[in-house]
């Protein structure tokens, strides 16, 4: 092939494949021209709230989502270095050698948390969501999915064969209407499908929380498969962190368990470690086991990064009143103080507090001034959010201090006024 020689300058020199390459290049460089450019920044993690960068640098981190701090609790570290005694790779898929002592625990004890007949682990949330949602609704098969679901919902409903219909965002009205014109044209072809609703419990970038109570009703009535992703809501919503089934039980009085077919989740955000799962009736998780090609065909997660999230697990269920309470106390003193300050936060009560920038160029300028005052928050940019709503995205943490707090807030609050002015 041709090589090409680019501008001395280019960081993408010696072109072997010049129609592929430029076409590359010319997308990267309109990213960066618009402030969408991602780059990976290494980073390692001093304690749950404070790191470091290849400089030595510290900041102080209101972007992870270690929502508990477990990932640095000694019994949590302990559990991972105890369970390394048995290798430190699984060796295979579940269904070959992979399938440690550790797994099985760990979902025996999901299932318990989370008062379900079965779970299954996979190898992250991305993966449980691609391997559940395109095993179970297959051809003819409807999928109603929330317009703000988390993007692995999204491409599990892209892979699957089913049909796919977007409501607009916790609108149930909108998802009923939906659900009836699907029952109207299946009664014209005479076609026997099933319908399946999906929705992230607390939504992963505006941190609000999915209507439950009238989605299990609307589930009920049109004998929809009701999929509720807790990424977010485990060890974060509920008086015992249980998710968005016992938030609302504590609301309402009301438990909506039996209405919740499956519950996915991750153990990467308040469980300390790496992976997903699913919690439901075991003839869902059989069925998956033996067709979900995410789980058959990937190697398991390794018995130390197992046994870490179970024994984040284990404090979570022996501590959950005195986590959950200093995580929404911590929640509370953020929200107050920026929303006292006049700053645009978003309304609600998770510790996902996303403060509406507008233009991507500005809130990662934002974002670049919080760093040099060695304090790290995420900006979110297209296509995770919609244009002209890019935002700060700060997350608290359990373990933050009071201080790091205010001190947090003060400069988000300085920086507002520059940058606003
Ligand atoms: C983070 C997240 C996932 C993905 O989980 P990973 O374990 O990080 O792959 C899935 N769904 C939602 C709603 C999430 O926020």
């Amino acid at each position: 092939m041709n090589k090409e020689k680019n501008s001395p300058n280019s960081k993408y020199d010696d072109i072997m494949n010049p129609l592929l390459e430029n076409k590359l290049k010319e997308e990267l460089e309109e990213l960066e021209r618009n402030g969408l450019l991602r780059t990976v920044d290494d980073l390692r993690f001093i304690s749950s709230t404070k790191a470091i960068d290849n400089d030595g640098k510290e900041f102080l981190v209101f972007g992870t989502n270690n929502y508990l701090g477990l990932t640095h609790h000694p019994k949590v570290m302990e559990a991972s270095e105890d369970a390394s005694k048995y290798g430190t790779g699984s060796t295979g898929s579940r269904l070959t050698t992979g399938a440690s002592f550790e797994a099985r625990e760990l979902e025996n004890n999901i299932s318990e948390f989370k008062n379900t007949e079965s779970t299954l682990i996979f190898n992250t949330g991305y993966m449980t969501n691609l391997g559940v949602i395109y095993a179970l609704a297959q051809e003819n098969d409807v999928i109603f999915s929330d317009q703000l679901n988390h993007a692995s919902i999204i491409d599990g409903t892209r892979i699957s064969k089913a049909s796919v219909r977007i409501y607009k965002h916790k609108d149930t009205s909108d998802l009923e209407n939906l659900i009836k014109k699907e029952i109207e044209s299946n009664n014209e072809s005479n076609n026997k499908s099933n319908f399946f609703i999906v929705s992230d419990g607390v939504f992963s970038m505006d941190g609000d929380i999915a209507p439950l109570p009238e989605l299990a009703k609307i589930a009920d009535e049109y004998n929809c498969t009701l999929i509720i992703d807790e990424a977010h809501a485990t060890g974060v919503i509920g008086k015992n962190g249980k998710g968005t089934v016992e938030y609302y039980k504590d609301k309402t009085g009301i438990d909506l368990n039996e209405s919740v077919d499956l519950q996915i989740g991750t153990l990467s955000k308040a469980l300390a470690s790496e992976g997903g799962y699913v919690s439901g009736k075991q003839v869902y998780i059989d069925y998956l086991i033996n067709k979900s090609r995410p789980f058959i065909f990937s190697t398991a997660l390794s018995p130390s990064t197992i046994a870490s999230a179970n024994a984040a697990l284990s404090l979570l269920k022996e501590n959950s009143e005195e986590y959950l309470s200093n995580l929404n106390e911590n929640t509370r003193l953020m929200r107050n103080l920026l929303n006292d300050a006049g700053l645009n936060v978003v309304e609600g009560e998770t510790p996902i507090i996303p403060i509406i920038i507008g233009p991507a160029d500005l809130a990662n300028r934002f974002s670049k001034k919080l760093e040099k005052e060695g304090i790290l928050v995420s900006s979110i940019r297209p296509p995770s959010v919609p244009k002209d709503m890019s935002r700060l995205r700060l997350t608290v943490m359990a373990t933050h201090t009071r201080e790091e707090i205010e001190y947090t807030a003060q400069k988000i609050i300085e920086l507002w006024d520059v940058l606003n002015r």
